[in-house]
């Protein structure tokens, strides 16, 4: 393509953006008006202009997915393959920076990331081994402590005491915790952001070379970075490259993680020389969507103030239904999607947002019930099923024997003699002699430290490392490590002795895991399959779940809020609008949470292209409670003009438990609510509920045997007893 074609797609405001000679940018403007647009074709025309090359460019998205998406974008308009780009979340560039620089960083070539998993585990190790019982510190405060203290900047040694004891308790325990960090060779999330902010700091010549090296920076969704990330693109940035910057400030939802939305404001003044554009024509969603999401966010004080327009149609008004309760709500959306899928709509271009992941497994259920294909973006993830983990903690141990979190964690899985007592013993060995878990064991063994047959035990499972670790170093591929391992260490055969779907959906995530590493590239870096191996390694603990949203059939979209930021769908239903649900009942008394949660709502709505649809319920249960909310303040701000209730229930009534209209009949079938019938497959059960009339009558039945179901009154042949 070239340049000029390159800036036809672009709108004036958008088109200056992206040609702006200005030392510094910063585009400030709302949902869907072209933000990520500006920077995909900033790169491309900065390339095809001849300003940069593709090695000088550095950009910094949100997610996997985002930076995906953009490299395959930058690639379609250059045409050109975008091998050399450095495009990637903080996390992803920060983890590429420190490999190539490990001994500078001070950290071995093949150091592990450790998710948040991982590392509650370590906590804990902690608190054991310095006798700190749970409830005196729980290990979850620990862990949010030692985060935010990452994401700050600060080190053990700088956390301030007050000469109380709860804190110098949590310095005391992160002291500890950096130690058996660098020991093993774990990096957690935030020490990867704050360890590559050091390596500026502490190596001139290296960052030096990075400036040399890049001549343009550009962030994205930069309304919710945190000080250590800012941190390390201003030292890197000096005063000579040249930085693009975009991001809304009606769409800071990480502030509860330390992300810090003045941060935009301030930019101006840290980078002087910044040009400020604004654009303001949305180009994403109906007038009726855009003016829902205009209403909602101008009940936030203190905002920098935007003004979004489309030249679109008005399309649909906001559709809104008040389900009974969270079955009936994901009945709906589910029936709603299979008619939207009947009726041409790809399920790709239909997403469900919700606020808590909790919400999800009863819409997962609605939906295998009807047949639909969903994938949860960001949820279970792949890489964090149990399974999986067990699988790579073998991978991690056999690549390196001092990651102690991998030891413990497959030190007994699959079952091997090898009890508490042992692990204990290992622990209180390993901190005496200043040594990882592995070195304890050989220690343990070589000096009888253990009783014969733990002794028996460790030392077979120690041999099967070294076995396997031989088994692999020479195969060729990934897929075959994996595989062999998988095989050779028993997991497989200890998930097949496992009941039922359970055990099954296992083996089958463990064949997934053999065919996610044999489509892994990786980088030219690694010269060996070992090599390559401990790159992906790396990899999947970054990436999780993103990966299989790409892989499988066409099917819809499940996503938490948070998930959902910077993603567009042609449809999109937004669950669970209920106070205490959303805006979640731990912000709602706290102005500056409450905001936080309406701006959460403003990205919900703004996901959506051409319709909206909300959904509450009267009644929930969700954390194993019942609650009765009423309908969220979010939609109360929305005009109501913009509203359409859809009404299923003409001839509808209210489950027995309201105590209403109870003796209702329903079309056709004779049968009243709260009547006892019999179905000839589940047996006798008591009639709940029902909704619809002639052909689609449905009722709903609690059986006897304690499962409810929504049967179609037409084939379901109830008797009424
Ligand atoms: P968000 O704040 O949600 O991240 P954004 O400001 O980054 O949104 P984009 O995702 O870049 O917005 O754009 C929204 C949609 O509008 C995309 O589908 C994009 O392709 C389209 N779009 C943006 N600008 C134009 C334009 N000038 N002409 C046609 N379509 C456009
Ligand atoms: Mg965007």
């Amino acid at each position: 393509m070239t340049v000029l074609n390159l800036l036809d797609q672009l709108n004036p405001e958008q088109r200056q953006a992206v040609e702006s000679d200005a030392q510094h940018l910063l585009v400030l403007a709302g949902a869907g008006s072209g933000k990520t647009r500006v920077l995909t074709h900033r790169i491309a025309w900065l390339i095809a202009a001849g300003l940069a090359s593709p090695y000088s460019v550095l950009a910094v998205t949100f997610t996997n997915k985002a930076a995906r998406e953009m490299r395959g974008r930058i690639e379609e308009l250059l045409e050109t393959p975008s091998h050399g780009f450095w495009i990637g979340t903080f996390h992803g560039l920060a983890h590429r920076l420190l490999k190539a620089h490990h001994e500078t960083a001070k950290l071995p070539a093949n150091f592990q990331v450790m998710d948040s998993d991982d590392q509650l585990r370590l906590i804990k190790r902690i608190l054991s081994e310095m006798n700190i019982s749970d409830e005196r510190v729980q290990p979850k405060q620990v862990q949010w402590f030692i985060n935010q203290q990452k994401d700050e900047g600060r080190r053990a040694q700088y956390v301030t005491s007050h000469g109380d004891w709860y804190q110098d308790t949590l310095k005391d325990i992160y002291v500890r915790y950096e130690e058996l960090c660098q020991r093993s060779g774990l990096v957690d999330f935030g020490e990867l952001l704050l360890r590559a902010h050091e390596l500026w700091l502490e190596n001139p010549e290296l960052l030096a070379h990075y400036q040399q090296r890049f001549t343009h920076l550009l962030v994205d969704e930069f309304q919710d970075i945190n000080t250590i990330q800012y941190a390390w693109l201003q030292v890197l940035a000096g005063n000579k490259l040249s930085m693009t910057i975009v991001g809304d400030d009606d769409q800071s939802i990480y502030g509860w993680r330390g992300a810090k939305v003045e941060t935009i404001q301030t930019f101006e003044h840290d980078f002087p020389g910044t040009h400020i554009v604004r654009l303001e024509q949305n180009y994403r969603s109906t007038a009726a969507i855009l003016d829902a999401a205009n209403a909602v966010i101008a009940n936030n004080p203190a905002r920098l103030g935007k003004n979004l327009w489309t030249e679109g149609e008005r399309g649909d008004p906001i559709r809104l239904y008040a389900a009974f309760n969270e079955q009936d709500e994901a009945r709906f959306t589910a029936d709603e999607i299979q008619r939207l899928i009947d009726g041409g709509t790809n399920p790709n271009d239909i997403a469900i947002l919700y606020r808590s992941n909790a919400q999800s497994r009863v819409l997962e259920e609605a939906l295998i019930h009807s047949q639909i294909p969903y994938r949860i973006y960001g949820g279970q993830r792949f890489y964090e099923r149990l399974e999986i983990r067990n699988s790579v903690a073998y991978l991690r141990l056999i690549l390196n024997r001092q990651d102690d979190a991998a030891l413990e964690r497959i030190i007994n899985v699959p079952t091997r003699g090898i009890g508490n007592k042992t692990v204990e013993t290992l622990r209180v060995v390993a901190r005496d002699q200043g040594c990882s878990l592995w070195q304890a064991g050989l220690f343990a063994i070589e000096n009888s430290v253990l009783t014969k047959r733990a002794a028996n035990a460790l030392e077979d499972f120690m041999l099967l490392i070294a076995d396997l670790e031989e088994a692999i170093t020479d195969l060729d591929e990934l897929g075959k490590m994996v595989k062999t391992v998988n095989e050779a260490s028993g997991l497989i055969e200890f998930h097949e002795k496992e009941k039922g779907e359970k055990g099954r959906a296992r083996v089958e995530n463990l064949q997934e895991l053999v065919s996610a590493v044999q489509s892994f590239a990786g980088n030219d870096e690694a010269d060996t399959p070992m090599a390559l191996l401990g790159q992906f390694l790396g990899e999947a603990s970054l990436d999780a779940g993103d990966r299989q949203a790409d892989e499988f059939e066409d099917s819809i979209n499940l996503m938490t809020l948070h998930s959902a930021k910077g993603l567009e769908f042609d449809q999109v239903f937004l669950v669970g609008l209920e106070e205490g649900l959303f805006p979640h009942k731990m912000s709602m008394n706290d102005p500056g949470g409450l905001q936080e949660e309406r701006r959460l709502a403003y990205v919900g709505i703004t996901r959506a292209r051409h319709q909206l649809t909300l959904t509450y319920a009267e009644s929930r249960r969700l954390f194993g409670s019942e609650t009765f909310n009423s309908v969220s303040r979010f939609v109360r701000e929305i005009p109501g003009e913009l509203l359409s209730e859809v009404r299923l229930r003409s001839s509808v009534s209210r489950p027995v438990s309201f105590g209403l209209q109870q003796d209702m009949a329903i079309d056709h079938a004779g049968l009243s609510l709260g009547q006892r019938v019999r179905h000839p497959m589940f047996g006798e059960g008591t009639l709940l509920n029902a909704e619809g009339g002639g052909a689609q009558a449905r009722v709903q039945v609690s059986f006897d045997d304690g499962s409810e179901r929504w049967l179609m009154v037409q084939y379901a042949k109830l008797e009424g007893l």
